[in-house]
């Protein structure tokens, strides 16, 4: 079936507003039958809005398939001609940027191997400037919120209107549940600081396998993200790169539909109201919780008094651990767990410690 679908401006925009925006395609194109398979398969599911691949891959080692390079940009733009679906492709530097123009992709994105790069950030931008496309910013590989909003500012410099974020997980060490760990707080400060920007996410590679993908997708439909990018390839186990985390567009189209779609508000003055209660209650505990917090510290003030005059040292390991065991155990009997309670006596001992030194400097 060969039909020929426009893809204007306003299309690319229209597509841009949607929520959930859902952005799929596969880790790299690779030939020109598979772009244009995976793209009519993806279309064909009806729930995809935008259709992505790699063309230049950056490659933790060399001698990996490091993308098809701009021979790969006609099949997508075939691919978009066949289905009616806007495109998009990481570019890392301005080279990149203008080849991507050149053959129409509708929207950039730069990937987290560049986000941690402010020269390369900087060249992508140069070649941004005065040119109205749309770009995506994924977090930077390391987990600082400092360097994707540089990022972003780098962009919105140079006049690029349309931004939006992509969360894809950090490095971190020893973890071993994801490819990239989510730390999902961070995605939330996020957004938190920039209220304005789209935030997609990318569970591929948070995940890196797809037996987890359903759940971190609820997570961020929970978390109230305004869509996904999900690689889909025809054939994952087979893919050239990232084969673990793919999946076919119809595994992809089982997935969306499994998903709890949540809508951040309703319109119902009932549940306003039994929410609005609910968060003023809320509200008073999290003030009671600093009171009391307070009056701890004034008390660790006095032992750090009595511990000068009597020449005893702040940290007293036994005392600690002690204090440690006795909430395990009381907090297992009222449901809270271990982790929480270790963070948790973690940051009241900090504060604790130093409420006492300043005693005992002063
Ligand atoms: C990708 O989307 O295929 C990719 C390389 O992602 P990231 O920049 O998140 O590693
Ligand atoms: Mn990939």
């Amino acid at each position: 079936m060969q039909t020929i679908e426009q893809v204007t401006k306003e299309t690319v925009q229209q597509t841009w507003d949607k929520r959930p925006l859902i952005i799929s395609g596969p880790c790299s194109a690779e030939t020109e039958q598979q772009v244009l398979e995976t793209a009519q398969r993806l279309a064909a599911t009806g729930s995809v809005n935008m259709l992505r691949a790699g063309i230049w891959k950056p490659r933790t080692k060399p001698g990996m398939f490091e993308g098809i390079g701009a021979k790969g940009l006609p099949w997508l733009q075939q691919a978009k001609k066949l289905t009616g679906l806007p495109t998009t492709v990481e570019v890392a530097t301005g080279k990149q940027v203008q080849d991507a123009l050149t053959f129409d992709v509708d929207v950039l994105w730069i990937g987290a191997r560049t986000t941690v790069n402010p020269f390369s950030v900087q060249e992508v931008a140069d070649a941004l400037r005065g040119v109205e496309v749309p770009v995506l910013i994924k977090n930077p590989v390391n987990p600082d919120l400092e360097l994707w909003s540089g990022a972003v500012e780098r962009v919105a410099r140079v006049g690029v209107k349309q931004i939006g974020l992509i969360h894809r997980g950090f490095h971190t060490y020893g973890n071993t549940e994801y490819r990239n760990a989510p730390m999902w707080h961070l995605a939330i400060e996020m957004k938190r600081r920039n209220p304005e920007l789209m935030m997609i996410n990318d569970p591929s590679h948070i995940c890196g396998r797809r037996d987890i993908l359903l759940e971190t997708m609820q997570k961020a439909i929970d978390l109230d993200y305004d869509g996904l990018m999900i690689e889909s390839h025809i054939d994952p186990d087979n893919a050239w790169s990232d084969a673990k985390q793919q999946v076919t567009p119809e595994r992809l189209k089982e997935i969306l539909d499994s998903i709890i779609w949540r809508k951040e508000d309703i319109a119902s003055e009932a549940f306003h109201q039994a929410l609005e209660k609910l968060r003023q209650q809320i509200n008073h505990l999290d003030d009671e919780l600093m009171q009391i917090l307070s009056q701890r510290m004034k008390i660790a003030e006095q032992i750090g008094l009595y511990k000068k005059e009597n020449n005893i040292t702040i940290l007293q390991t036994n005392r600690w651990n002690e204090i440690l065991e006795r909430a395990f155990v009381k907090g297992d009997k009222i449901g809270l767990s271990k982790e929480f309670i270790t963070k948790y006596f973690d940051a009241v001992h900090m504060e604790s410690i130093n409420h006492q030194k300043k005693v005992m400097d002063s």
